[in-house]
């Protein structure tokens, strides 16, 4: 199965382009719609664990009470989910991903499937008290404003690594989110085209 899921992403490396940023930078919006403008499919591990939640699987209800404290799911867990679903055909000719990887454990996953390191990294960069502002203007009736404070949290602490990987690496590119939809889809299009 490893083998499998390898040999099915690997060749097409090239056009893998993770996008990264804190909860409310706009990056699910802006995944949506670089998957559109460039034919690949925009793969949200959110999106996907919401969906199992709905759903009532086993991996949802493995992961809801963990998503509702606003906290992550494992590596281990998310492995799984982020290895099958690059291996369906649709990601074969390539894919954005949103909301993985979450830690520097994934980021190493990530390149394990890969076969390599994925082609580019976008970090959609939004100063704390905009992500704050918009966090609470759009609050959903199950996101209180402390699981929006503890999301933040640990973005800061979790995630925030990866900025300082992927840049080591040579992969981090940043694009200012704090501006337009479409002024940042013009921007991370530029910096793709680079
Ligand atoms: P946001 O509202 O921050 O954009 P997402 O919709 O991407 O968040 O994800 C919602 C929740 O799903 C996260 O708070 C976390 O519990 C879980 N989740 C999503 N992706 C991952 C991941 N890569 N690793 C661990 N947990 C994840």
């Amino acid at each position: 199965m490893a083998v499998a899921d390898k040999g099915a992403v690997a060749g097409y490396s090239p056009r893998s382009v993770v996008l990264l940023g804190p909860p409310g930078s706009g990056k699910g919006t802006q995944a949506e719609i670089l998957a559109r403008d460039l034919g690949v499919p925009a793969i949200s591990t959110g999106d996907m664990l919401r969906e199992a939640v709905e759903e009532g699987s086993e991996l949802g209800r493995k992961v809801e009470g963990i998503m509702a404290t606003g906290d992550l799911v494992d590596d281990a867990t998310m492995a799984r989910v982020v290895r099958e679903r690059l291996a369906k055909p649709d990601a074969a000719a390539g894919f954005l991903l949103d909301g993985y990887p979450r830690t520097v454990p994934q980021a190493e996953v990530l390149e394990e499937i890969l076969g390599g390191h994925p082609q580019a990294v976008i970090l959609v960069d939004v100063p704390e008290e905009e992500l704050v502002r918009r966090a609470l203007g759009r609050q959903r009736a199950d996101d209180t404003e402390e699981v929006i404070r503890e999301r933040l949290r640990v973005y800061g602490n979790k995630t925030a690594p990866l900025v300082g990987y992927y840049r080591d690496r040579g992969l981090l590119r940043t694009v200012d989110g704090h501006r337009s939809i479409p002024e940042v889809s013009t921007a991370i299009t530029r910096v793709l085209r680079g």
